[in-house]
């Protein structure tokens, strides 16, 4: 790639398309071009093909899907195999017609079977059958991938897939029924921490960024102002919107608990003493069994670069001893290798924010696969390593501005004991520089 390419990133506004612009810019790449879903629904086949046309991209990066966690895994089945097959095809298909030099197609390491042997490396794919709760996400995904192998294959493109393992880092989604399980579970936990203090300004704050069920802090009083503008009389009872708060707070599992002697609801939060600590706990999905593997989404778009600039296709295609007219499986694993459990990752999240309740291990909730560690020996072999620990990694994501500023930023200041080197953390992340300051 040249440094003025046009590059293409779809979804450039979400957690790895944000990350991926990031890096091109750091490098020097000077002619990239994004659009928001409002200036271009990529489900919409005849919008793509004439943004194709117009903009004749020499590269793109599709990292624009409908993603989600367990949950919305779980409660939006048609929606992510149809939204996901379409943003897909369309894209994939325009860059064949439009002669994209190099497309690189993120897919996800939930295409792999739910037993597969670990680590997973790439020929496991289509071995055995997926994890129900995210089969339609995986099969949509298992088609981009596909798509690509076989376009090169018949066309003579140079499609490239990757499979990376779960992210975390800036611009998460901390949309608590549609984040992923790092981010949940780092909001929720850090909502219990303020709820155990009373902390209703902090709470009222979080939801006001990112409302909850449509409950957002300051809904009692958007109401009365209305009210006094239509000259009504005052009718919303102090506490209202408190009660509303707490109960959308509850609906996901961050809840005052019932042995505690003191009134669920205050009559006025902010008037309640500190000198009355009150017991809260976190609900979390599943037993904590799971082992989960993360990577920072920063390292993972330096992984996706190297990849654009060093690998073609033709690199990829391995000599099968059996058959060597049978090309497959030449998608990338993305990842760090390492593996946490949910409940050690949960019991580090709660030491980092300084939440003092119980986190409670709701077992009613599915599991998804137990164990999900890629194999990244493929990567490494040509020749890209990934750099940041999840210990480390959890603190950068904690402290970095552009992640959680509006859910943490406050509290931070009580755990992180020296000052935060905010031009470091702008700057991007640097392990020696991380060791020091932490
Ligand atoms: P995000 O939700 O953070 O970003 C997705 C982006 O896609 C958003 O900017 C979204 O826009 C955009 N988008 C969604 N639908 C459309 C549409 N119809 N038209 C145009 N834009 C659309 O997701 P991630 O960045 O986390 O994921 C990106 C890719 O990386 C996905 O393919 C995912 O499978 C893969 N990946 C992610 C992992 C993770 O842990 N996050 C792990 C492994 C793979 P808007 O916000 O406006 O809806």
């Amino acid at each position: 790639m040249e440094k003025s390419s046009k590059i293409y990133i779809a979804g450039h506004l979400g957690l790895v398309g944000s990350a991926l612009w990031k890096n091109l810019q750091s490098k020097g790449y000077n002619n990239l071009i994004g659009r928001t879903i409002d200036e271009l629904n990529l489900m919409d086949t005849n919008a793509v093909n004439a943004f194709f046309e117009k903009e004749k991209s020499e590269y793109v990066i599709l990292a624009a899907a409908k993603v989600g966690g367990i949950a919305a895994n779980s409660t939006y089945r048609g929606q992510f195999i149809y939204e996901n097959l379409m943003i897909q095809n369309n894209v994939i298909h325009a860059a064949y017609l439009n002669k994209v030099k190099k497309l690189l197609f993120l897919g996800s390491t939930c295409i792999y079977p739910r037993e597969a042997p670990q680590p997973m490396n790439e020929e496991c794919l289509l071995t055995a059958p997926l994890e129900y709760t995210n089969e339609p996400y995986a099969i949509a995904k298992i088609a981009g991938v596909k798509l690509c192998e076989n376009y090169n294959l018949q066309y003579g493109t140079n499609f490239i897939s990757v499979m990376p393992t779960n992210l975390y880092g800036p611009n998460d989604n901390f949309d608590l029924e549609k984040s992923h399980v790092l981010p949940a579970m780092l909001r929720k936990i850090y909502l219990g921490k303020c709820l155990e203090e009373n902390n209703l300004d902090a709470i009222r704050n979080d939801l006001n960024k990112r409302p909850i069920n449509g409950v957002n802090g300051d809904l009692e009083m958007e109401r009365r102002r209305d009210k006094e503008k239509k000259g009504e009389m005052e009718s919303v009872k102090v506490g209202e919107n408190e009660k509303r708060i707490l109960a959308a707070l509850n609906k996901y599992g961050i809840s005052i608990t019932s042995s505690h002697s003191l009134p669920f609801i205050p009559p006025l939060p902010h008037s309640l003493s500190p000198s009355h600590p009150r017991k809260v706990s976190v609900e979390i999905w599943g037993s904590g069994a799971p082992m989960r593997e993360f990577l920072w989404s920063e390292e993972m778009a330096d992984a996706c670069i190297y990849l654009m600039e060093h690998i073609d296709f033709k690199d990829l295609i391995r000599e099968n001893s059996s058959s060597i007219r049978e090309i497959r499986n030449t998608h990338i694993n993305i990842g760090s290798g390492k593996e946490i459990s949910i409940r050690d990752l949960a019991y580090l999240i709660k030491a980092k924010i300084g939440f003092n309740g119980i986190l409670i291990f709701n077992t009613s909730k599915p599991d998804g696969t137990m164990r999900k560690l890629t194999d990244p020996s493929r990567l490494h072999a040509l020749g890209w390593h990934h750099k940041i620990e999840i210990e480390e990694g959890v603190v950068v994501g904690s402290a970095h501005e552009k992640v959680i500023d509006y859910l943490v930023q406050d509290f931070l200041n009580q755990f992180i004991r020296k000052p935060l080197k905010k031009n470091l953390l702008f700057r991007g992340y640097h392990l020696c520089d991380i060791k020091s300051w932490n």
